[in-house]
């Protein structure tokens, strides 16, 4: 199995960094080859610019998405992003790590999607119909492919529970695990969370970092998140609405998970 995984924390000394390190070395004991892309210690650009697109003239008007398209298909990307297309089409699984920064990823992390996932590879694939509305949300370039997120957080598991105020965890991540990972065909896995992640002890690292290990040990095998597949029946297309008949007792994000309804 070939793993990628992408680090994005400022501190080589980090908690974040050490999960990482921990993960690729328990991979590769267990066989399996792993590339890591470091984005801070890479000094990764997290800015989408005029520089990603080698065929604009200058002065020319930067529209990014045909920008894109054009640099994607021409072989005329900044090389940074082809050597990361390049790692994620290597790829049988892929690991983020990071911390929860505002609820979020870190800007870094943002900044990667946005500049490696590239129209005609992260987007803008396939055909638009009356049956089919493009390659996207379990079909893509990255179809066939895990994904987990591992993150760190600061506040308590009850913070993100189905009552906390922070709102559900299933719900902050949605954006990423539905919206960047399952958009281009990724089958995307549980996150991996380590909350109250400012107050760990070594006692409380080597818990987490077992953890891991042992949904590392099994990650092949584990049923993924069952988003529902956009061109399989559930929605109408071209509107990419959810049937009425579906997800009857449910609102927001959870409609588009099918383990109930
Ligand atoms: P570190 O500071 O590197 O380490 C955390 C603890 O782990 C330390 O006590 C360290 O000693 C210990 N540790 C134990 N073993 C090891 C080891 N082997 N290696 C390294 N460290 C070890 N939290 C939220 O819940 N929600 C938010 O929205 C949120 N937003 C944030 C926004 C910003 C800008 C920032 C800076 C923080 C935010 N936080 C938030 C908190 C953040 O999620 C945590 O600070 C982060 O997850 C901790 O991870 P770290 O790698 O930086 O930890």
């Amino acid at each position: 199995m070939n793993t990628l995984i992408v680090l994005a924390h400022p501190d080589p000394r980090s908690l974040n960094a050490a999960l990482a390190r921990h993960a690729a070395a328990m991979l590769e004991r267990a066989g399996h080859s792993v590339q890591l892309t470091d984005l801070y210690r890479s000094g990764w650009p997290a800015l989408l610019d005029r520089g990603d697109f080698l065929q604009l003239a200058e002065g020319e008007r930067l529209r990014p998405v045909e920008a894109s398209s054009v640099a994607y298909a021409t072989g005329r990307q900044a090389p940074e992003l082809a050597e990361e297309q390049a790692r994620l089409r290597w790829a049988d699984l892929l690991i983020l790590q990071f911390p929860l920064w505002w609820f979020s990823m870190p800007a870094i992390l943002k900044g990667w999607f946005e500049r490696v996932y590239a129209y005609g590879f992260g987007y803008g694939v396939g055909e638009h119909s009356e049956t089919h509305w493009g390659d996207r949300y379990g079909e893509g370039m990255l179809t066939g492919k895990r994904a987990m997120l591992s993150v760190t957080a600061g506040g308590w598991a009850s913070h993100y529970g189905p009552r906390g105020v922070n709102g559900p965890i299933e719900d902050l991540l949605f954006p990423i695990n539905h919206g960047t990972l399952f958009y281009p065909g990724f089958d995307v896995l549980r996150p991996f969370v380590v909350y109250r992640a400012d107050k760990l002890d070594a006692a409380g690292f080597e818990a987490a970092a077992s953890a891991l290990e042992q949904r590392l040990g099994t990650i092949m095998n584990e049923p993924p998140i069952p988003y529902r597949r956009q061109n399989h029946g559930d929605y109408h297309i071209p509107s990419c609405e959810l049937r009425t008949d579906l997800g009857k007792e449910r609102s927001g994000f959870a409609l588009h998970v099918d383990d109930a309804t």
